[in-house]
């Protein structure tokens, strides 16, 4: 099988009607999308390579939905709806049923976002996975990092700390025996980017700054405030606890639920008289969120115990002393 014979079998898919916004898709030497007046493109691109970001034995079918979910979930954190994607392969050798599990996985999230394929390169090498996305967001309506005011409420969408926990399974580390595989493995593998909920927000007068959670809550909290130049409070009893953590040590749970990573959760502030709206959002959106703290005119991150006294936490990546 050919270059051409193999993007022509697997990305090629010209049964799929295009939306109004691709003006032309895969197949001559560039795409052509057309935004809606008045708004700006939101462009996102995030590469996986194998042994960094997934081991050789995943199934080809999550990998293909992840290469995707990771970069919408970019997309969601600036409040853009998808309007398309590119794909840059590069594989080690032209396997068909690998092709073909790997195209399912990408197109089944691809189709339920409207988010079509539009073009690509594929040469042979190393496999890595390439995708760029790009959205559309009303003209100075995208969430950006650096909008986070003093004031502000801190919010956390769904859950964070499931994927870490399935990571640690996998590794085979003595504290998440307790775990149950299958439920955690759908976590790290077919992560659900919170789309829905970042285009509502992006709605929202009083939504400030977003970020998707891909590295953990407190390192990317992080990046807002930098960004923003703000301090955050965060009530370490607010967070939201999935049913499997609740099972582990206190230390190895703030560890996952703080510094997880592969959440794909979204992280946003927004002013308080905005909690209505906010709420609304969660509820057009079906996406839960929870309010887990608020932005200070200080520096860096205080973790608050029940009583609101500042906590000692040490967790990978962030050391925090009180
Ligand atoms: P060029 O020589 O102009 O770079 P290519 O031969 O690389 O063109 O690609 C031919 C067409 O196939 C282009 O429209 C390109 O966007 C598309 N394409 C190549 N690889 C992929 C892929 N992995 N997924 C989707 N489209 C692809
Ligand atoms: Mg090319």
């Amino acid at each position: 099988m050919g270059e051409f014979e193999l993007i022509r079998r697997h990305f090629q898919r010209p049964g799929v009607r295009l939306p109004p916004d691709v003006v032309l898709g895969v197949g001559d030497d560039g795409a052509l999308l057309r935004p809606a007046p008045g708004h700006e493109l939101a462009i996102s691109t995030d590469m996986l390579v194998q042994d960094r970001h997934f081991f050789a034995t995943v199934d080809a079918s999550a990998l293909g939905h992840k290469a995707l979910a990771v970069n919408l979930s970019d997309l969601a954190a600036m409040g853009a709806r998808p309007l398309g994607f590119t794909l840059a392969l590069a594989l080690p050798h032209a396997d068909d049923a690998w092709l073909t599990a790997f195209a399912r996985g990408l197109f089944a999230l691809a189709d339920s976002h409207a988010c079509p394929l539009v073009g690509g390169d594929t040469t042979r090498g190393p496999l890595n996975i390439c995708i760029t996305v790009f959205g559309q967001v009303l003209a100075g309506r995208a969430l950006r990092r650096s909008a986070a005011r003093d004031g502000d409420d801190v919010y956390v969408s769904g859950r964070t700390g499931e994927a870490r926990l399935a990571l640690e399974h996998q590794r085979g580390t003595a504290w998440a025996s307790t775990a149950s595989g299958a439920d955690l493995r759908q976590r790290l593998e077919w992560p659900t980017p919170r789309n829905a909920l970042g285009v509502a927000l992006a709605a929202v007068e009083g939504v400030h700054a977003a970020i998707d959670l891909s590295d953990g809550l407190v390192g990317d909290l992080g990046h807002v405030l930098a960004a923003s130049g703000v301090g955050a409070d965060i009530e370490l009893a607010a967070l939201p606890v999935a049913p499997a953590l609740k099972a582990l040590p206190p230390a190895e749970r703030l560890e996952c639920l703080l510094a997880g990573g592969d959440d794909y959760e979204l992280l946003f502030t927004a002013h308080p008289a905005a909690r209505d709206a906010v709420q609304t959002a969660s509820r057009t959106s079906a996406t839960p969120v929870t309010r887990i703290g608020r932005i200070t005119a200080g520096q860096g991150i205080r973790l608050l115990d029940a009583q609101g006294q500042p906590q000692s936490v040490r967790v990978q990546g962030f050391d925090h002393f009180a």
